[in-house]
């Protein structure tokens, strides 16, 4: 299989779930930079608020939904629900989404930045897909609002749960609480009602 194939069915469920007639979410197509890994988090204010963490990976964004969004804290594990593979082009994604089958909501990028594969092994280092594919994968991320070690830990693989937690190390700060501290978006400033308000001009 080529590259484009492998991206085009990891992200057919993407597409099936979406009309690019009405929805100006991409249709993908855009190569990655395996040298330098993105990762994003968008706070999607849907039926029910959530912050998406996407990693990517071998060309597409995996995906998970984190209800309540990452703390900075290594003692609070963060629920995340593994979603579909995303387009890498959807890092720049913030606006609106038409309501429909799959939900609609605002979408704010509250994080953004590259990542680094942690998952050392004895003789060098584990390749992420590998890592998640056996459900417990590291990663230190330079984010603007996060940085440092973080775990993905899968629990229950039939319903796609994970956890999503902070390493104990240098950029752990129980005191912080971003979420909640800094909603606005890195990419605009904005905030989600601005988002949601300035869609229509
Ligand atoms: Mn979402």
């Amino acid at each position: 299989m080529s590259e484009t194939e492998k991206t085009d069915a990891q992200l057919k469920t993407y597409r099936q779930k979406r009309d690019f007639g009405r929805s100006t979410e991409p249709e993908g197509g855009a190569d990655g930079n395996p040298d330098a890994p993105l990762f994003v988090i968008q706070k999607h204010d849907a039926s029910s608020l959530h912050y998406d963490f996407r990693l990517e990976v071998d060309g597409t964004l995996k995906s998970w939904a984190v209800p309540k969004g990452p703390s900075t804290d290594p003692r609070e594990k963060r629920l995340a629900i593994a979603t579909e593979d995303h387009p890498i082009e959807y890092a720049d994604f913030e606006g609106v989404i038409p309501e429909d089958a799959y939900g609609g909501g605002t979408v704010l990028i509250w994080d953004r930045g590259t990542y680094r594969n942690n998952n050392e092994k004895d003789d060098g280092l584990r390749a992420m897909s590998d890592a998640l594919a056996e459900g417990h994968a590291l990663v230190w991320l330079e984010g603007e609002k996060l940085t440092g070690g973080y775990a993905l830990q899968r629990i229950d693989d039939d319903k796609g749960h994970w956890l999503l937690i902070k390493m104990d190390d240098t950029e752990a700060d129980a005191r912080r609480n971003p979420v909640s501290t800094e909603p606005d978006s890195v990419v605009s400033g904005r905030d989600i009602d601005q988002i949601a308000r300035e869609q229509d001009t």
